[in-house]
C-alpha cells in the first residue's frame, strides 16, 4: 500500500482509502470488484461496521457499499481488516478511478446477451494500473452491460460498454455520454472491449481542455469529433442503438422458465443495519449461497439456485424490515440521509419519506426525490416530485431536479397534506 490518506475531503466521492466526513463520522466506501461480494465478505463487512463504525451500512446508487460513522482513530484497524479481505486498493487514486458499474445479474440471467464479468474485471484492472487514467475526474464512470432483465440502459455513464448481437456474433458497443444521451462510437469484440474503453479514456483526457472537472457530456462538439476519430479506428462501425428507459428493480424470487437464479432484496433508502446484514450473510453461508451482486437500485441479489433457498432468505430479509416486494412504495422514493447524518440540513428526510410513501398513488407520482438540500445526493435525474430542504421547510418542485427553484413550500409536519397542495399547484 503506497498511500493511506487519513485526511477526509468534503465534496469528493468517498473511497475506502479516502473517507469523507459526514454528520455521523467518516464514510468509508467500498467498490466491490465487478459488483460482487461473497457471503463471507458481507459477514466480515457487517463485523467491520460494528467494530469500527456506527453499525450503519449504505447500499449506494453506484452499486457500492459504505460503512458509516467511522472515527479517525479506528481507520488503521478498519484498513487492516479490509486489506485481509482483499477489499483495499494499493492507492486512493487506483481506487477512485475504478468506477465501473456492471449489470447485477450478469452470468446468471439466461436472457442476457453475454456474461460481462471478465470484461468488467479486466477494465477495472486496466484503470487501476494505468496511472495516466488517474487524471480522469472523480465521478467519471464506466458501465459494462451484458443486458437482460436488469440492463443498465437507464443509468448514465461517461463511457458505456453494452453487449449487442450483430447477426450471429456477440459484440460490445462502445458509447460515450453526450448532452442528449449515449453516442455510439462503434463495436469491439468481447476480448478487445476493455482496450477500446481505455483508449476512449485516454482520448477524453487528450481533448478535454483545461477544466479538469469536466465530464464526457461537457465536451464541445469539435472535441467529441476529435475523440471519435481517435477511438473509432479500433472499432467496427455500427448503427446507433436505442437505449431502453429507466429499469425498475426486480425483487423477490427471480426465475426464468421456472428455474430460480436469484433473490432480490432492497434496503429502504439503501440503509441496512450491520446486525441485519450479519444475520443474512450467516444464513446465506449456511444455505450455500456463494455470492451477492450489488446494484444501482440500492438492492442486492443473492445468487440462489432453488426456490426454497430463495424463500428462506427472503423471509428472513422481510422479518428484518428489508424490502422484497417490487411494488413497495418506498422503492419509488429516493431520500438522502438528511439530518442528523448530514450537517447540510436540519430536516429528517427519511422520516418525511416514510410519511409520504402511502400517499404516492394519490399524488400520481412514479418517482419522488426527498433531498435535505439542493445538492441532491440521492438522485441526479429529475423526479415527478422533489421535496428539497429550504430552511425548516421543504420546497416543492415538479418534474425537475433538487437544483431547480421551488415555488411552493411545505412544513415537515404538513407533509401528509401534500396531495391537495400538489393537485392545485
Ligand atoms: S443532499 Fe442530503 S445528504 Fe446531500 S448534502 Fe444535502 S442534505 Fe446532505
Amino acid at each position: 500500500m503506497t498511500e493511506r490518506n487519513i485526511k477526509s475531503v468534503r465534496g469528493w466521492c468517498p473511497g475506502a482509502l479516502k473517507p469523507m466526513e459526514s454528520g455521523d463520522g467518516l464514510i468509508v466506501r467500498l467498490r466491490a470488484h465487478a459488483g460482487t461480494l461473497s457471503a463471507d465478505d458481507l459477514l466480515a463487512i457487517a463485523g467491520i461496521a460494528q467494530r469500527f463504525g456506527n453499525g450503519l451500512i449504505d447500499l449506494t446508487r453506484r452499486a457500492n457499499v459504505q460503512i458509516r460513522g467511522v472515527t479517525q482513530d479506528k481507520l488503521a484497524g478498519l484498513w487492516s481488516d479490509l486489506s485481509m479481505l482483499g477489499l483495499l486498493d494499493p492507492s486512493s487514486d487506483a481506487e477512485a478511478v475504478r468506477n465501473v458499474m456492471v449489470n447485477p445479474l450478469t452470468g446468471l440471467d439466461p436472457t442476457e446477451i453475454c456474461d460481462v464479468r471478465s470484461l468488467a474485471r479486466e477494465l477495472e484492472h486496466r484503470l487501476a494500473e494505468d496511472q495516466a487514467l488517474w487524471q480522469l475526474p472523480g465521478k467519471f464512470g464506466f458501465i459494462v452491460d451484458g443486458t437482460g432483465l436488469l440492463s443498465l440502459d437507464g443509468e448514465r455513464a461517461d463511457i458505456r460498454l453494452k453487449a449487442i448481437r450483430i447477426g450471429e456474433e456477440t459484440k460490445v458497443a462502445l458509447g460515450i455520454d453526450g448532452p442528449e444521451g449515449t453516442i455510439w462510437l462503434g463495436a469491439a469484440d468481447l476480448q478487445t472491449a476493455a482496450d477500446a474503453a481505455v483508449c476512449a479514456g485516454h482520448a477524453f483526457l487528450d481533448v478535454r481542455g483545461s477544466d479538469v472537472r469536466s465530464r464526457m457530456r461537457d465536451l464541445p462538439e469539435t472535441a467529441r469529433l476529435q475523440m471519435h476519430a481517435t477511438v473509432a479506428t479500433q472499432l467496427a462501425l455500427i448503427e446507433q442503438i436505442p437505449l431502453g428507459g429507466e429499469t425498475r428493480p426486480r425483487l423477490g424470487t427471480l426465475d426464468y422458465n421456472g428455474s430460480v437464479f436469484a433473490a432480490g432484496i432492497a434496503a429502504p433508502f439503501g440503509r441496512i443495519e450491520a446486525g441485519t446484514l450479519r444475520t443474512l450473510a450467516a444464513l446465506s453461508i449456511k444455505l450455500g449461497v456463494r455470492e451477492f451482486r450489488l446494484s444501482s437500485w440500492r438492492c442486492f441479489y443473492a445468487t440462489v439456485s432453488d426456490e426454497q433457498t430463495a424463500k428462506t432468505l427472503l423471509a428472513v430479509a422481510q422479518a428484518h424490515s428489508l424490502i422484497i416486494d417490487t411494488t413497495d412504495p418506498l422503492l419509488a422514493i429516493d431520500a438522502c440521509p438528511g439530518a442528523p447524518a448530514c450537517r447540510s440540513t436540519t430536516l429528517d428526510t427519511r422520516a418525511a419519506a416514510r410519511r409520504l410513501a402511502p400517499l404516492l398513488n394519490e399524488l400520481g407520482c412514479r418517482c419522488v426525490h426527498i433531498s435535505g438540500c439542493a445538492k441532491g445526493c440521492a438522485r441526479s435525474k429529475p423526479a415527478d416530485l422533489v421535496l428539497v430542504g429550504a430552511g425548516d421547510r421543504f420546497g416543492i418542485i415538479h418534474h425537475d431536479t433538487a437544483r431547480a427553484e421551488p415555488r411552493d413550500f411545505v412544513a415537515p409536519a404538513q407533509i401528509t397534506q401534500l396531495p391537495p397542495l400538489v393537485r392545485t399547484s
